[in-house]
Parts: C-alpha cells; structure tokens; sequence
C-alpha cells in the first residue's frame, strides 16, 4: 500500500485515477492545482506523485523542479497531453522518475507505478508491515492475511484499509463518523450501518469469539477501539 498525491486539473481524470489506485490498495489524495498540489507534495510521507504538466496556478514543471529544489526525492511520474515530445526530455531533466502520454491505458500507468515504486522502497516508519491481530496476521505490504491456522484469509481492500486506520490509532477511541471520514471518504456515502457490517466482518476474522471480541471493541454511543 502507497500513498499517492494526484495533481491533476481535470476533476473526472483525477477521479478514475484515485479509483483505480484505491482498487490496487493505494491511499490517494488529490490536488486539482500546481499551487496546492506543491503544498500537499511536501508531506515527506508520500510515496508518489502522479503530476499533470498542464496545471492552474503553477505548470507541473515548475511544482517538479520547486519539489527537487528543496530536497524532496519523492518519485514523480509526469503526465502531459498528446505530442508534448519536447516536454518529456524537460521532464526527466528536472528530476521525474518516469513519464506518460495522454490518452494512456490505465494499466500502463499502474505498470509503471508498480515499477517506480518497487524501486523505491517504502518508508518504514510509514507504513505498516506484519501485525498480529488476535487469530489473524495481516502483511500490509503483500496485502495478504492469514488466520493462527495457517489457513489464509481473504480480506477486501477495504477490510485492509478498516484494519490499518484501526491499527494506526490503537488503544484511541474511534467516532464512526471519524472511520467514515477516514476510511470511506467523502465520495462515498455509506451510513454508520456501513461501519458496523464491516467491524463484524472483521471481528469474525480476528476474535476467537466474535460474540465477545476482545480486539475490537464497541464504545457504546460513541464508535470502536483496538486494543
Ligand atoms: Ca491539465
């Protein structure tokens, strides 16, 4: 799992984008502007940036070349409309690690996603690795889990993101409208009931008995802790 800045001025694009990386797994923000975008670029915990040349406010080249200014080594893919060819030798030079041509299919863009990113190794402190929860152990970078017998478990992307904002925030207590923030987002609209589904999909995976979870635990009135 990657977190992914999209900058990208074309609101339905930057949307098939974020879907599609969510699919793979990915956390994904988006900024519709260079000058926004360059501010949610300097977050040191990204692990990608997808980065739309021509951009309001500020063009993709001067977000990159600002960006590598400062020191900041996070991967760029650069994205540029049909017959830029001059733009592309511009782009590596000031410090992209790859580059695509719109129209692109959206797995060529994840091929090379996949690509930059196995270069460049995640960073630790960042992400999630190998966490036992209860009867089930769950490797965040694989995205595979498995139950205390061995047996593995099939977990949605989504059971992974629950499982990991959880594991974030352990031991804190956790509104149901924080949860629906978080993991959700606001492009959904799931309802609380969405949240309880899930807990006791999960609970079924982790507690040894689901009817008394011992890890997931329901804070009457107000939402869920992990303990
Ligand atoms: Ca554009």
């Amino acid at each position: 799992m990657a977190r992914i800045l999209i900058i990208e001025d074309e609101i339905d694009m930057a949307m098939g984008l974020k879907d599609n990386f969510e699919f793979e797994g990915h956390e994904v923000t988006i900024a519709n502007d260079g000058e926004t975008g360059l501010k949610l670029a300097r977050d040191g915990s990204l692990h990608l940036i997808i980065l739309d040349i021509m951009l309001p406010q500020k063009s993709g080249f001067d977000v990159c070349k600002e960006l590598r200014n400062e020191g900041i080594s996070t991967p760029i893919i650069m994205v540029s409309a049909r017959g830029q060819e001059i733009d592309k030798v511009l782009g590596l030079e000031i410090g992209a690690d790859d580059y695509i041509t719109k129209p692109f299919g959206v797995r060529e863009l994840l091929a090379r996603v996949n690509a930059v990113l196995r270069r460049m190794p995640y960073k630790e402190n960042q992400a999630l690795l190998v966490e036992t929860i209860g009867k089930l152990t769950v490797d965040f970078q694989q995205l595979l889990a498995a139950s205390d017998d061995g047996s593995s478990i099939d977990l949605s992307h989504k059971e992974f993101e629950l499982l990991q904002y959880l594991l974030l925030h352990k031991g804190e207590i956790i509104s149901r409208d924080a949860l629906l923030d978080e993991v959700w987002g606001y492009e959904h609209f799931p309802t609380s009931r969405t949240v309880d589904n899930f807990i006791v999909k999960l609970r079924k995976k982790i507690e040894i008995d689901p009817s008394k979870p011992r890890h997931i635990i329901t804070v009457h009135g107000t939402g869920y802790k992990l303990v």
